[in-house]
C-alpha cells in the first residue's frame, strides 16, 4: 500500500502541515490501494511563495534555456512510461488503451512547445510600436483525475515555454500518479520553485490558489460547476482564466457516409476513457432513412466492446473513477428509460462478473430526442444516445442545441462537405471522419465548455501579457 505524505514545494519532497488523510481505492475491486495526506491552506500559501520567488529569475530566461529544460522534462516523462501508464490504471481504472495515448499526449505535451519556442517572436512590432509578450506570473493549474499527468505535462510545459512558475492542484484521486510525475521532474533538478504541487481538496487547496493574489492566472480543467465557482473566486483579484470544462459532444454521420465504417468507430468513440472523457462523441445524429441500419450495426458494436479489466490492452471499458460516478452514470440510465428513449444495449446494473467494482454496462439509447436530459447533460460513462434528424440543416440545429461547445464530430464520403457541415458548428474542436489530436492546434470550448484555449501558439499566448512600448 502506497502512503504518499509529502508535497512538493520549492524544489522538495516537503512534508506537510495538513493532516487528513484521503483513502485511494482500486475501482476494479474496491480494495484500498494508498492514502494520500491532504495539504492545507498553510501548504499552498508555502508552494505559491515559493513559484512567486522563483518567477523573479525564471521570467528571465532565454528561449534556449526553456527548450533545454522542456526537452529534459520530456525525457524524464519518458524515462518512466511504465510507470506513469500502470499508475494511471491501477487508480483510476483507465483502459491500457487509453493511458497508453494519455502517456503519447504527455510526451507531445513537451515537443510541441520545443517547436513552438523556435520560432516564437516575444517582442513584435504594432504600428510604430513595440510589443513585449511578458510571462504572466504565478499560474494555478487546477487538474481533474482523468488523464491529470497529460493535463499536468501541457499546461507545465506551457508555462515553462512563457517563463512562468507554477503551482499544481491535481485531484486528490490522482495522488499516486501525481507522484510519479513529481519524481520524474524532480530528477531533472528544475530551478527551484518553478514547478510546486500540493495534493489536496478543490475547497480548501484549490480555493487558497484561486483566491491568493500571489496567483496571476488559473488554469483549470475539470467540470463547468467547478469552472464557474473558480471564474468568480478569480475576479477579485483580476487573474486571467482558462477554462477547459465538460462537453456533450455531437457526432453528425451525414448520409453518404459508410455506416459500417463509422458506426463501430462512433460507438467505440463514445466509450473512450470508459466515456469519462470530455471530448467524448456522446451523441450521435444519424439521418432518420437510415436509423434502422444504423440501430443494428450499434447493437452488434455495443455486444463487441470488451467490459472489464482495465490491464488488460483489449479492454474498451473499464470501471468509473468512483462509486460516486457509478451511481451517477446508473441514475442517468434510469432517467433514460424514464424519459422513453428506446434501450438498444446494455441498461442498468453491472456487467455479469464484474460485481466488485465500479463497471457500468456498454449502453446505448436510440430515438432519443435532443432535449432528453439523456442528450443535454454530461453523464460521464458509457452511455451513447442516437438521435435521428430529417436532413443536414436539422443536423446541425441539433448539433447547436446545448450548453455545451467543446468538440464535435462529422462523418461524410465527401470531405468538402463534411467540412461544409463543420463549419456551421459551435464547437472549439471539429474533426471530420474520425478522431484526430494534433498538439499544435489550439483546444478549448465555445459556450459552457470553458474560456480561452490551450496548446500551440494560441494555448502559449494565454501565459503571457501584451506590454506595449511607445517609443
Ligand atoms: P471537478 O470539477 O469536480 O474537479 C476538477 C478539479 O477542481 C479537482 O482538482 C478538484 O479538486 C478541483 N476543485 C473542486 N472544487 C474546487 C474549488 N471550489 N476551487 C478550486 N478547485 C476546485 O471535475 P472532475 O470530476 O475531477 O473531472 C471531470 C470533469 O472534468 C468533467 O466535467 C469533464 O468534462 C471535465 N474535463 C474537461 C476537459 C477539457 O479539456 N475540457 C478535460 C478533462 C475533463
Amino acid at each position: 500500500m502506497k502512503s504518499i505524505d509529502k508535497a512538493y514545494i520549492n524544489g522538495e519532497f516537503t512534508r506537510l502541515n495538513g493532516t487528513e488523510i484521503f483513502d485511494l481505492i482500486n475501482p476494479s475491486n474496491h480494495q484500498k490501494i494508498g492514502e494520500v495526506v491532504l495539504g492545507n491552506e498553510i501548504d499552498t500559501q508555502k508552494a505559491i511563495a515559493a513559484a512567486q520567488e522563483a518567477f523573479k529569475t525564471f521570467s528571465k530566461t532565454t528561449i534556449e534555456e526553456r527548450i533545454f529544460i522542456l526537452e529534459n522534462l520530456k525525457k524524464s516523462v519518458e524515462d518512466r512510461e511504465a510507470d506513469l501508464i500502470e499508475t494511471m490504471i491501477l487508480e483510476y481504472g483507465g483502459t491500457r488503451q487509453f493511458c497508453t495515448m494519455s502517456f503519447q499526449n504527455m510526451v507531445s505535451g513537451f515537443d510541441s512547445m520545443i517547436e513552438i519556442l523556435r520560432d516564437f517572436e516575444f517582442t513584435r512590432k504594432a504600428g510604430n510600436t513595440q510589443v513585449q509578450m511578458t510571462p504572466i506570473g504565478v499560474v494555478g493549474i487546477i487538474t481533474p483525475w482523468n488523464s491529470s499527468n497529460s493535463f499536468i505535462c501541457s499546461k507545465f510545459a506551457t508555462a515553462v515555454a512563457a517563463g512562468c512558475t507554477v503551482v499544481v492542484k491535481p485531484s486528490e484521486m490522482s495522488a499516486m500518479q501525481t507522484q510519479v510525475i513529481m519524481e520524474c521532474f524532480h530528477s531533472v533538478g528544475l530551478p527551484k520553485g518553478i514547478f510546486n504541487i500540493v495534493n489536496g481538496l478543490g475547497n480548501i487547496v484549490g480555493s487558497e490558489i484561486v483566491n491568493n493574489p500571489g496567483v496571476s492566472k488559473i488554469s483549470f480543467t475539470g467540470s463547468t460547476q467547478t469552472g464557474k465557482m473558480i471564474a468568480k473566486g478569480a475576479v477579485d483579484s483580476m487573474k486571467r482564466v482558462t477554462l477547459e470544462l465538460g462537453g456533450k459532444s455531437p457526432n453528425i454521420i451525414l448520409d453518404d457516409a459508410d455506416l459500417k465504417q463509422v458506426i463501430p468507430q462512433a460507438v467505440l468513440g463514445a466509450y473512450m476513457n470508459s466515456g469519462q472523457a470530455c471530448i467524448a462523441p456522446t451523441r450521435l445524429l444519424v439521418p432518420y432513412s437510415r436509423l434502422e441500419e444504423v440501430n443494428s450495426i450499434a447493437k452488434e458494436a455495443a455486444q463487441q466492446v470488451k467490459v472489464g479489466n482495465p490491464e488488460d490492452e483489449n479492454t474498451n471499458v473499464g470501471p468509473m473513477v468512483s462509486e460516486k460516478q457509478y451511481e451517477r452514470v446508473q441514475s442517468y440510465i434510469k432517467i433514460g428509460v424514464e424519459e422513453g428513449a428506446e434501450l438498444l444495449a446494455g441498461g442498468i446494473g453491472k456487467p455479469e462478473g464484474l460485481e466488485n467494482g465500479n463497471f457500468v454496462k456498454a449502453t446505448i439509447f436510440t430515438n432519443v430526442k435532443n432535449d432528453m436530459r439523456i442528450a443535454q447533460d454530461e453523464i460521464f460513462g458509457p452511455v451513447l444516445s442516437i438521435i435521428p434528424y430529417e436532413n443536414e440543416e436539422e443536423a446541425i440545429v441539433i448539433a447547436n442545441d446545448t450548453k455545451y461547445g467543446l468538440a464535435a464530430y462529422v462523418s461524410s464520403s465527401d470531405e468538402q462537405r463534411a467540412l461544409n457541415v463543420a463549419s456551421q458548428i459551435d464547437a472549439g474542436r471539429v474533426c471530420v471522419n474520425g478522431f484526430k489530436h494534433d498538439p499544435l492546434a489550439p483546444f478549448g470550448g465555445f459556450k459552457q465548455s470553458g474560456i480561452g484555449r490551450e496548446f500551440g501558439v494560441y494555448g502559449l499566448e494565454e501565459y503571457l501579457e501584451p506590454k506595449s512600448i511607445l517609443l
